[in-house]
């Protein structure tokens, strides 16, 4: 099955998450794709390719002779984005893309133009694939399981290509913020991993925001308003008290690249009751610190003015940085960077504005970057994937493979 065929096969099966869901995976039509997944590994050899009972997919190829006792894995989400649906998706492949304009579906008139997104323009002479504009394609991450499936193809077919010992995960939830929660790390022994996991193939990813989640609840005092005067506390507007007291400029609608925010992503409110939801991020684990630490002054000194338990403030962390984890083993930056630069790109090295499963796992002992797919437009309609550059993708892991065992 060529690259193509795989992934056609693949964004065919509807695997959205569920962040309602409490239970693993969170939807239940993930285990088909995981099943369909260990049937190929089987049918191609790899006999020990297993689904566990969360639909998390693993599979371990044996090192050439020599080799074993270097371990690298390779990690892909089965899930898509739940902002819009993934079920009955029309592929459509555009075999050398001129550059123009694509009419994803003419009835609701869904164009995808390089005016638009200019990064179409790379992938000029690319064999693509889009969707007709009424679903996601599922891109992310299926062209990350399709490029590690046509590496484990080509391994299979080529014995005498000469590789370390090669882990699979393909995991369920990574949408939902959840794909590691039931990850196997212990039978997962790896010298190092990377997610392939959206982006261009020329860029690595190795630093995220660190994160935190601020649930804000101010109790006020209700009391008719005709004879409220020195006695009512609108909870209300203690809650726009609290807002204005934070730092304008740190709002997502202000900040790109390092600079770090705090997001209000809910807000329900009575005289009585009100509850805001935050999210706070940040790159850099002092400011990060900083940031926590003026949401708890805010609060203390509410508290203070309107009295004590008027604000409860509840801060829970989310995931940190792998960066200082990262850098610390800075052969796995570096063997990527040579791969990416022997297929004749210029790597570069792009932080994330949100979190991966390689930050969590990094944090649970398996250093894990992630690697491009060669996608664009995630989660929407627009979405588009290049198999030209997931193919050169597939190129690149085996350049990182053969390097991996010379060193
Ligand atoms: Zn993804």
């Amino acid at each position: 099955m060529s690259i193509k065929d795989k992934f056609l096969r693949y964004v065919s099966f509807d695997t959205q998450s569920d962040p309602h869901s409490d239970t693993y995976p969170s939807t239940e039509k993930q285990k088909e794709l995981g099943a369909a997944l260990v049937k190929e590994l089987h049918d191609l050899g790899i006999k020990n390719a297993y689904m566990d009972e969360y639909s998390y997919v693993y599979a371990t190829i044996d090192g050439s002779p020599g080799h074993k006792d270097k371990a690298i894995g390779l990690i892909a989400h089965l899930d898509t984005a739940t902002e819009m649906s993934g079920a009955n998706v029309n592929a459509r492949v555009i075999e050398n893309y001129q550059g123009d304009d694509l009419v994803l579906n003419e009835a609701l008139n869904i164009i995808l133009s390089p005016s638009v997104f200019p990064a179409l323009k790379d992938c000029i002479g690319h064999d693509l694939v889009v969707t007709d504009g009424t679903t996601l394609l599922g891109a992310d991450d299926k062209a990350g399981i399709a490029i590690i499936m046509e590496l484990v193809e080509f391994i299979v077919k080529n014995p005498s290509f000469k590789h370390p010992t090669i882990r699979i995960a393909f995991t369920p939830d990574e949408e939902i913020g959840r794909g590691t929660d039931k990850f196997n790390v212990d039978d997962f022994k790896v010298d190092f991993a990377y997610t392939l996991d959206g982006g261009k193939n020329d860029t690595i990813n190795f630093e995220n925001f660190n994160a935190a989640s601020a649930e804000v609840v101010i109790n006020g005092k209700s009391i008719h308003p005709g004879t409220a005067k020195n006695k009512m506390i609108n909870s209300m507007l203690v809650a726009f008290e609290f807002h204005q007291m934070l730092p304008v400029f740190k709002n997502p609608a202000y900040t790109e690249k390092y600079e770090g925010f705090n997001h209000i992503t809910e807000i329900n409110g009575s005289v009585n009751q009100t509850k805001m939801e935050y999210i706070i991020r940040n790159h850099d684990s002092e400011e990060f610190k900083i940031q926590k630490q003026e949401f708890e002054r805010i609060a203390e000194y509410l508290n203070d003015k309107y009295g004590e338990n008027t604000i409860k403030l509840t801060i829970t962390d989310s995931y940190y940085n792998m960066r200082d984890l990262v850098i610390k083993k800075p052969e796995i930056l570096k063997i990527a960077e040579k791969a990416i630069k022997k297929i004749g790109l210029e790597p570069k090295f792009e932080p994330i504005r949100g979190g991966t499963d390689g930050a969590l796992l990094s944090h649970k002992g398996i250093i894990c970057p992630n690697l491009g797919t060669g996608g664009g437009n995630f989660h929407g309609p627009y979405e588009y994937a290049s198999l030209t550059d997931m193919n050169k993708m597939v190129e690149i892991l085996k350049l990182i493979l053969t390097d991996l065992i010379s060193l």
